[in-house]
């Protein structure tokens, strides 16, 4: 299996790696980023990587779509319910100029215009992000929130 060095992180494999560990057809995962379920890193050769954090993420996206009968656009819509506005303590004027906050079909993370807390924000290192590695499942979450 191919392991590649990215400073700060343990392990970072290429997509077809990142396929045989997780058991998700390579085509499903390419599926997956097009549609901004996961942001993997990017090489200059544009070659995709992931880590092992990616690796659970691909195995909870694979769990929504095979277990719990979920369509990608379904999956999506459950990611855009994160407030994003509240873990990150978006002010009223914050709130005003970000797309993310109107939007209910699509996570923040894919919005084309962001407030000014999340420009300059490296999203896959952002909590809102990484929800889904740190609880089950979103609901989890919710309830830390509004127990
Ligand atoms: S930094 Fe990215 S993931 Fe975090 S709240 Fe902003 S847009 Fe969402």
């Amino acid at each position: 299996m191919e392991k590649i060095k990215i400073e700060g992180i343990d392990s970072v494999y290429t997509l077809s790696t990142a396929s045989a560990l997780s058991g998700i057809p390579g085509h499903s995962i390419r599926q997956y980023i097009d549609r901004g379920l996961i942001i993997p890193f990017r090489k200059e050769s544009n070659r995709h990587l992931f880590s092992q954090v990616d690796i659970l993420r691909l195995k909870y996206i694979h769990k929504l779509l095979t277990r719990d009968g979920l369509n990608i656009a379904g999956i999506r819509s459950v990611l855009a319910l994160i407030p994003c506005w509240a873990i990150r303590k978006c002010s009223d004027s914050e709130r005003t100029g970000c797309v993310a906050f109107q939007s209910d079909t699509y996570p923040c993370w894919e919005a084309s215009e962001k407030g000014e807390l999340c420009k300059n924000t490296d999203c896959r290192t952002c909590d809102v992000y990484r929800i889904v590695e740190n609880y089950p499942d979103v609901k989890s979450y919710l309830k830390t929130l509004v127990p």
